[in-house]
């Protein structure tokens, strides 16, 4: 049992869990629904720091992209000064983007017509809104292999994008309809859906302790 009442998968024995999960996690705190993934680095006893200037990148083990607005998190990513910063961190440290953050780690954007000018981390393209507009929104189980444990994700997509071609480097960890939507390169890992609207932290857990 995790003490902090969080819904854990069992992926790891908790007290093996408990060490590995003793990391100072930064969510890029600028737009988007960071606050879902601080409330879950709360659940599974990881310390959260929320990232807004280039300094409070500094003594992080590991950073999250979160989902919101690709667009509005690529010109505050430059008025904060963090491009640069954010390139080099995913260079060496873990780091895990959902939707509008698996978009800013792709290295290209498919019919890019708002200028978002993505990190080029992940050797992967994407359709910003390849399955269409919000009310194409929907909520679907999607089966994942995590490190050889079998997961099955309760997977939201919201203006989700599309992954239209990945690298030779990425291995899929799980697909929607033969799309794949959750994907994994080395120290970096993406989910075109959200995953941490709910109690939920097997993949959290995933990312912080496999990846
Ligand atoms: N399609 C959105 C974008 O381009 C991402 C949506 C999301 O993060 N839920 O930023």
């Amino acid at each position: 049992m995790v003490p902090t009442g969080g819904r854990t998968s069992g992926v790891l024995p908790y007290e093996e869990m408990k060490t590995r999960m003793d990391k100072t996690v930064g969510v890029l705190a600028i737009q988007g629904d960071f606050e879902r993934h601080i409330y879950q680095l709360g659940l599974v006893g990881a310390r959260p720091v929320e990232v807004r200037l280039p300094g409070d990148l500094d003594k992080l083990d590991a950073l999250i992209l979160p989902g919101g607005e690709s667009t509005t998190i690529n010109i505050m990513i430059d008025r904060f000064d963090l491009r640069e910063l954010l390139v080099r961190f995913g260079r060496s440290k873990p780091v895990f983007g959902t939707c509008a953050g698996m978009i800013m780690l792709a290295k290209k954007i498919e019919n890019n017509t708002s200028n978002v000018n993505a990190l080029g981390l992940l050797d992967i393209d994407v359709d910003r809104n390849g399955y269409g507009r919000q009310v194409h929104s929907w909520e679907d189980k999607v089966d994942a292999d995590l490190a050889g444990q079998k997961a099955k994700l309760t997977a939201t997509f919201i203006r989700a994008p599309r992954v239209t071609r990945v690298g030779p480097e990425i291995a899929t960890l799980a697909s929607w309809r033969n799309d794949p939507v959750l994907i994994r390169q080395n120290r970096l890992l993406a989910a075109s859906f959200h995953a941490e609207l709910d109690d939920d932290t097997t993949l959290l857990e995933y990312f912080l302790t496999r990846v």
